[in-house]
């Protein structure tokens, strides 16, 4: 049985006067109104603590949307009791009905709950109407029907039988719990990281980054009412070391599906390492994680298309995407027209609320990435290796507000050249016209990460070399266009090097991970 490749979730445009902008503007009243008490779902149950953490859009900290509760190491240890308790009649369940819950899920996020999955995200993650709707909305639900399909494709695929043999292929899922960690930038990767290892029959422990709490309850109870049974996701809210000391500690301990930074992933690594003799199968451990994502221009290219590309991939939510273009190479003959696109480009930027649509940037997520931002941009404006092209300002009084900045490095190493920001900070490098092939180079040896990167040029034979010359630079490769905005089913998506184990996320590689196929071989 195969299910047909579905069709991406149209984006609705939340415009002026339109129907969809005011059941969101409502949705988002309720919510703010609501104070919601947000409990843990382990095998099922909510459960809820002594300890609790307040809810704050980061554009409007003086304003509490409600908590959600802590859970210790005695809880992490029921989510995995939970998962294990589930784990076989989950995958005695047929491919079909377990099919049919997750499609069920889309189908109620794109219907009924869509103002809800986008007005949590808007609310607790600090993004827009339109950020949020290709996030929350499409992209979550286009993982659900997509991975649904790929799956289908999978069981398909079987070994050549022959006379008095029969062979074939069964794709069990892993042998144990499956952990998965989630970042605060994509609702969508919390939606994708559990469902598409439960999919495939495992039965999983999942732990959101705490800012992403308020809208991953709200797709877990959502997947709740499609028909989940109970102990197939076990949604907790605990610290890492808590949670890192007893699943890595577990016997039954069989992979961890993770988004987020370099460092917590190698950390993973290690202590997983350190463990393995304890476990009964090697787990699968597949991440992605930071990235220092380029746009190299080459002279033949065009202005307008550079700063387009390098306005929308550094500045759409703040920055905060993994793909983000966060250092720019503009060769000499263009340098002064983009940095003219550029200024103008900020200075239309609206700054606020998500509530006020017309805003596009909004704030930071948290106290410590607004002031880790805000320490490279000081740094900068007293380097004199760095110039101050754009923005530059900051401000938490209200908000985690920090404007969209642009930096000039007089050399092609200098410190945002290299490192990962997470946050609206461009630099740009300006080189010499005469020497594209150089800095192709340059390009590939800067930073540790691979993950994404675009050329811009209207010259085909340096479109060619780009993308040889890049070859190992960038899991995901941009022509003409922002470094950003990977549509599931269109762009598979991840990277190498320091940015993850490119296991393309929205793809079918992704789902080979979750199984653990059998061979069968019968003789007549
Ligand atoms: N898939 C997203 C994009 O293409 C980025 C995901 C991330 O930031 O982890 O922009």
């Amino acid at each position: 049985f195969s299910y047909p490749l579905p069709a991406n979730e149209p984006v609705l445009n939340y415009g002026p006067g339109s129907a969809e902008k005011k059941r969101l503007k409502e949705v988002l009243a309720l919510l703010k109104k609501e104070k919601a008490d947000i409990p843990m779902y382990i095998g099922g149950k909510e459960v809820r603590t002594n300890k609790t953490q307040s809810i704050h859009p980061p554009h409007e900290i003086k304003h509490t949307l409600g908590h959600f509760h802590i859970g210790t190491e005695k809880h992490v240890q029921q989510a995995i009791d939970a998962a294990l308790a589930a784990k076989d009649s989950w995958a005695a369940m047929s491919w079909e009905d377990r099919a049919g819950i997750f499609l069920k899920a889309a189908d109620l996020i794109a219907t009924k709950y869509r103002p809800y999955m986008n007005g949590t995200t808007m609310l607790g993650q600090s993004k827009n109407a339109y950020q949020a709707e290709i996030d929350a909305a499409c992209e979550i639900v286009d993982f659900l029907r997509f991975n649904v399909h790929y799956l289908s494709e999978i069981y398909k695929q079987q070994p050549i039988s022959g006379p008095g043999m029969h062979n074939r292929l069964e794709f069990r899922p892993l042998e144990g719990f499956v952990l998965a960690v989630t970042p605060f930038n994509f609702t969508a990767i919390g939606g994708n990281l559990p469902t598409s290892a439960a999919m495939c029959g495992n039965t999983v422990v999942w732990k959101p980054a705490n800012t992403q709490v308020y809208s991953a309850q709200m797709f877990m109870r959502i997947l709740q009412e499609a028909g989940l049974p109970d102990g197939v996701i076990n949604l907790i809210y605990v610290d890492g070391p808590t949670l890192g000391k007893i699943c890595f500690a577990h016997r039954d301990f069989t992979g961890v599906h993770f988004t987020g930074s370099t460092g917590v992933f190698n950390n993973m690594w290690e202590t997983i390492g350190k463990n393995m003799g304890n476990y009964k199968t090697y787990p699968r451990i597949v991440g992605e994680t930071g990235g220092k994502d380029f746009v190299v221009a080459h002279p033949s290219a065009k202005a307008d298309v550079v700063a387009t590309a390098l306005l929308r991939g550094a500045f759409e939510f703040q920055g905060q995407k993994c793909s983000a273009a966060s250092r720019a190479y503009i060769p000499s003959n263009l340098a002064e027209e983009v940095k003219k696109k550029l200024v103008a480009g900020i200075k239309s930027f609206k700054m606020g609320t998500v509530e006020d649509f017309t805003n596009f940037i909004n704030a930071v997520i948290d106290e410590k990435s607004f002031d880790k931002i805000a320490a490279y941009i000081d740094n900068a404006k007293k380097d004199k290796k760095a110039e101050i092209w754009a923005g530059g300002k900051y401000d938490k009084s209200k908000g985690y507000f920090i404007q969209p900045t642009v930096i000039e490095a007089k050399d092609p190493k200098y410190v945002t050249m290299c490192e990962e920001i997470f946050g609206p900070v461009l630099t740009v490098y300006v080189y010499p016209e005469k020497k594209f092939e150089e800095v192709l180079e340059l390009v590939d040896t800067t930073s540790p990460y691979a993950l994404t990167g675009s050329i811009i040029s209207t010259d085909r034979n340096a479109i060619a070399l780009a993308t040889d010359k890049l070859r190992n630079a960038a899991g995901n490769f941009y022509v003409n266009d922002k470094p950003t905005g990977a549509v599931v089913g269109q762009q598979p998506f991840g990277g190498a090097r320091a940015s993850g184990t490119n296991d393309k996320a929205g793809s079918i590689l992704n789902l080979y991970r979750w199984l653990s196929p059998r061979t069968i071989k019968e003789t007549f």
